[in-house]
C-alpha cells in the first residue's frame, strides 16, 4: 500500500467497501500515473477527475465499490480463472486494478488518444494480463466472449442487450444505466433469463452509442 494512499483508502472504507484485497490492490496503484501532469496533486482525492476529451477518471469510491461487487461474485461462483470485460478504458485506472484481480481483462475505448495513453500507462506498470481494443462498447467483443464479468463504466440510457448475451452461465454485468438520474445495476444469469438488482446512485459519463471518433 502505498503511504499517500491510506488517508484516501480509509475514506472509501468509511463509505462502507470492506473488501481489503480490492482496498489494498488500490491503495498500491498511483493513480496520479493516470491523471494529466496538471491534476496528479488531486490524484488522492475522492473525486473523479477529467483526463481530457470530456472524459473522467471515476471517483475511487466508486472504483472500489464496482471492483468489489464483481470480486463478491466471482468467489460466489466458485469462478477459477474469470475473465473480465469492461467498457470505457479512459485513464485506464479501472483497468489496472481488475487486472490486479483477476484473471484477464479485456477493455474497449472508443476514444483512440485515450486508449493509446491507457495501454502505455499499463505497460509502464508490468500489466500483461489484459487486452485492449479500439471500439464501440455497445456490441461488446463477441469473440472473446463469454466473460465471467463485465462492468461498464459509462452510463448507459438503456441497457446494452448484446452485453448480457456475452456473459458466461455464471457470469454478472454491472453497469450504470440513465441519463441525469442514473443507477447501478447488477444483472445476473439464471438459466436463459436474467435477474437484477439496483446497486445504489452513481454519477457517470454518458456510454455513447454508435460512431467512433
Ligand atoms: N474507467 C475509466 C472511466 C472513464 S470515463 C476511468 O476510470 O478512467 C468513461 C469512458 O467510456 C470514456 O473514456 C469514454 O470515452 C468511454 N466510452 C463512452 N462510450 C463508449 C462506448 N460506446 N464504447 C467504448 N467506450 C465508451
Amino acid at each position: 500500500m502505498l503511504r499517500k494512499a491510506l488517508p484516501l483508502i480509509n475514506t472509501i472504507r468509511e463509505l462502507g467497501v470492506d473488501d481489503e484485497i480490492v482496498l489494498n490492490v488500490i491503495g498500491s496503484i498511483d493513480r496520479s500515473l493516470f491523471l494529466p501532469p496538471t491534476l496528479t496533486h488531486k490524484a488522492y482525492e475522492n473525486n473523479a477527475l477529467p483526463i481530457g476529451q470530456g472524459q473522467t477518471l471515476s471517483q475511487p469510491y466508486t472504483v472500489a465499490r464496482m471492483s468489489a461487487i464483481l470480486r463478491q461474485h466471482i468467489q460466489e461462483q466458485g469462478i477459477n480463472t474469470p475473465q473480465i470485460l469492461e467498457i470505457g478504458t479512459g485513464s485506464g485506472f479501472q483497468t489496472a486494478v481488475l487486472t490486479q484481480l483477476f484473471t484477464h481483462v479485456y477493455s474497449i475505448e472508443r476514444i483512440k488518444s485515450l486508449q493509446f495513453q491507457a495501454r502505455r500507462r499499463l505497460r509502464h506498470l508490468d500489466c500483461y494480463n489484459f487486452s485492449l481494443k479500439h471500439g464501440d462498447g455497445w456490441e461488446g467483443w463477441p469473440s472473446k466472449g463469454p466473460f465471467d464479468g463485465i462492468i461498464v463504466t459509462a452510463a448507459a440510457a438503456t441497457l446494452p442487450e448484446a452485453l448480457l448475451a456475452q456473459l458466461s452461465p455464471q457470469g454478472c454485468l454491472l453497469i450504470p444505466v440513465g441519463e441525469s438520474d442514473q443507477q447501478l445495476y447488477l444483472y445476473q444469469r439464471q438459466g436463459d433469463e436474467f435477474i437484477h438488482q439496483i446497486i445504489e446512485a452513481v454519477k457517470f459519463v454518458p456510454l455513447v452509442p454508435g460512431e467512433l471518433q
